[in-house]
């Protein structure tokens, strides 16, 4: 159904209440006022009208936090929506419905609501230097697990770029199951990761793994990395959403894909708009993977959520010949991007070697996942070299 359609069936819901149906607590039946399909009581969608004011909305806006509620204005193509987000009284939702300019105000009824698609229909496109990622365009992130040296570096950027990557993903602060483990180059790494960018034009995406270390990261960095292991950090996830960045977030291995939405509310709600989800495969029973890669999450998240999805199948499948078939899957399955790790040289690489590409195999993934693409009408776009 398209983003328009989807809002059309919300929006015609009557706002009756649900005769015998409430989410209050029992003994307090449904006021008249109370909503049709009650959602948390968190939050509430107001409609303006097509072609509602821009002081129309403002005053809106206002009348929503008069209320003690959090606005999100979201402009779409056909009007504009403000999310209302925080704790529900029936007298809220008449005091917005009266405002000036607004058609309607309805219930978000799932859990997360600045990154329901009930809140805003249409895709969100991601862009950050020369990464963009939604909205038909797939975008693709790769490079090294770790940067390790400029050489190592320098040369993984320009060959992922060579092959139709449009952002080097490399990590500075790693976040290792052992401490005894490489731990990566810190601030020497970030500065690296900077002058690839320099040489190249391709955006950078790395990893942060505590708050406090949010501004240096966002210093050198085009998207911020949230890691499996700190998909639950919210003081990072506040930070990160603070930052200005755009924010890659990756789904915990052993988190719903509820509650990566709900990690995802964080940052939006802490003033992030560009908010990019990653599937990285999840830890079940099956030994025959590093992890269990399950692509329907794509599909899943396409309706439930207007954020963009790409998929990780290095860390989704932990090895480097199960790599590509799974890339051109998950292209296949509609994500909007690919995260894939690629190095000059895996067999010396100081972590996830195992699961990395080397240049030539990564051309070849680039140029299956091409053919998947346009068969699907969708664009996986280059860099002017
Ligand atoms: C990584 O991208 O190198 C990484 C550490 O990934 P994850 O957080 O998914 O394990
Ligand atoms: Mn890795």
């Amino acid at each position: 159904m398209s983003p328009e359609a989807l809002l059309r069936r919300r929006l015609s819901r009557p706002l009756r209440p649900r005769a015998g149906r409430s989410s209050r607590a029992k003994g307090h039946p449904p006021s008249s006022s109370s909503f049709s399909q009650a959602g948390d009581g968190q939050g509430m969608i107001v409609v303006m009208k097509p072609g509602a004011s821009e002081e129309q909305v403002q005053h809106a806006v206002r009348r929503v936090e008069q209320l003690g509620l959090k606005p999100h204005v979201i402009y779409g193509t056909q009007r504009t929506v403000i999310a209302a987000v925080g704790d529900r009284r029936d007298e809220h939702r008449e005091a917005l419905a009266s405002c000036p300019g607004v058609a309607d105000v309805v219930p978000i009824l799932a859990p997360y609501k600045i990154a329901s698609r009930e809140v805003k229909p249409e895709p969100t496109v991601v862009r950050a230097g020369s990464l963009t990622v939604g909205g038909g365009t797939v975008g693709v992130i790769a490079g090294p697990c770790s940067v390790e040296s400029r050489e190592q570096i320098l040369r993984a950027a320009q060959a992922v770029k060579d092959a139709g990557a449009t952002a080097l993903r490399g990590g500075a602060f790693k976040p290792r199951t052992s401490p005894y483990s490489f731990q990566g180059l810190k601030e020497k790494g970030l500065q690296l990761l900077a002058e690839a960018r320099e040489a190249t034009g391709l955006a950078v995406v790395t990893e942060v793994i505590a708050p406090e270390d949010v501004p240096l990261v966002a210093q050198y960095a085009d998207v911020l990395q949230v890691g499996a292991r700190n998909m639950q950090n919210y003081r990072l996830l506040e930070a990160v959403g603070r930052s200005g960045r755009a924010v890659l977030l990756k789904r915990g291995p052993a988190a719903t894909v509820d509650e990566l939405l709900l990690a995802a509310e964080y940052v939006l709600d802490a003033g992030g708009e560009q908010v990019i989800l990653c599937e990285r495969g999840i830890r079940t029973f099956e030994t025959h993977t590093r992890f269990t890669l399950p692509l329907a999450t794509v599909v899943y998240l396409h309706e439930k959520t207007h954020l963009p999805v790409v998929v990780d199948p290095s860390h989704g499948t932990g090895h480097a010949w199960m790599v590509p078939p799974m890339a051109c899957a998950a292209v296949a399955a509609g994500a909007d991007g690919l995260l894939i790790e690629v190095h000059p040289d895996p067999e010396t690489a100081l972590s996830d070697g195992f699961q990395s590409l080397n240049f030539e195999q990564f051309q070849h993934t680039m140029q299956q996942c091409r053919r998947v693409a346009e068969a699907l009408q969708r664009n996986i776009p280059r860099l002017d070299p």
